[in-house]
């Protein structure tokens, strides 16, 4: 029988991972099906039961189910534990399933495509599941120090308690003037809206990255190229690298995220033509 995977949200339609897990598929010769499930709101865990024990091998978690997978998990990576939220479930051999989070490492093999993350200063916006997903890959990949802002200030302070030594909640008032690096992992954008902050934490060598995607330039990627900053990069890359950590996970081979992002950007290039 083939290897089953499957991705479980709701809505469900729009998305990309069966297409980026095909090709990944096809490119190192694994032989696999992988479907998007609509799993139904109040019984997200019934639909996950049900596909493992129909012989279900691996699947991905997306909004709104992420917190839910992390509680069904009978074991959980360090990074799923932190971010009490989980993107990727792995059955075992002893039919347990393992839940991991590859949101952070999706991030930090995008951004380490553009720059070197060693002893940056950060900027995050936002304190959500992706927000709270990324701290651990950031800090392991060395950046200096994040600054943690929030709309909801409280909820920035619970995130920055993970680490007190090199992460910091600030009000907008504290806020910093030219960050290396700021990172959008708001949904604001998902609305056509911004996070409000001051211009000042753009400056001409800031890298400006906006976890959110789409066929057009996101409302901060906008912005940010307008302050004046050295870079704007969004979402789409995080999204082809945390699936390929996910394939890896599931299949033991690593495949190259660089082809299946490029024909991802080509589509969205036709689409908002
Ligand atoms: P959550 O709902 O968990 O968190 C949303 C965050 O955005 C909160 O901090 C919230 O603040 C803040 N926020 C929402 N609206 C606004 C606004 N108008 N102004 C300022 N802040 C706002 O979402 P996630 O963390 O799961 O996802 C966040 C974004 O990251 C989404 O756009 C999602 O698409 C993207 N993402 C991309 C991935 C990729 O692979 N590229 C992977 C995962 C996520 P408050 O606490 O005050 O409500």
């Amino acid at each position: 029988m083939t290897d089953r995977y499957a991705v479980f949200g709701n809505p469900i339609h729009h998305s990309k991972s069966p297409a980026i897990h095909a090709a990944f598929a096809a490119q190192t010769g694994q032989t696999l099906s992988y479907q998007a499930i609509l799993a139904p709101i109040d019984d997200f865990s019934g639909s996950v039961t049900a596909f493992f024990a129909a012989g279900g091998m691996g699947a991905n978690v997306t909004v709104p189910f992420k917190e839910q997978a992390f509680q069904l998990c009978d074991e959980l990576s360090q990074e799923a534990e932190t971010a009490a939220a989980v993107n990727t479930l792995i059955k075992l051999d002893d039919g347990k399933i393992r839940g991991d989070n590859t949101d952070g490492y999706g991030l930090v093999a995008d951004l380490s495509r553009y720059l070197t993350l060693q002893d940056k200063k950060v900027l995050l916006l936002g304190a959500g599941g992706a927000a709270r997903g990324c701290l651990l890959s950031l800090l392991a990949a060395g950046v200096g120090h994040i600054d943690i802002y929030n709309r909801t200030y409280s909820k920035a302070e619970v995130l920055a308690a993970i680490a007190p030594q090199q992460l910091q909640a600030l009000r907008r008032k504290e806020l910093n003037e030219g960050y290396d690096l700021i990172i959008n992992s708001t949904s604001a954008s998902l609305h056509g809206e911004l996070p409000d902050i001051p211009v000042t934490v753009v400056a001409n060598h800031s890298y400006c990255y906006d976890m959110m995607y789409s066929a057009h330039t996101t409302a901060f990627n906008r912005w940010a190229a307008e302050q004046g900053a050295a870079k704007t990069l969004d979402g789409l890359g995080m999204l082809v690298g945390q699936a390929a950590r996910s394939f890896y996970l599931w299949r033991g081979v690593m495949p190259k995220v660089e082809p299946v992002l490029e024909s991802l950007r080509q589509e969205l290039k036709g689409e908002a033509s």
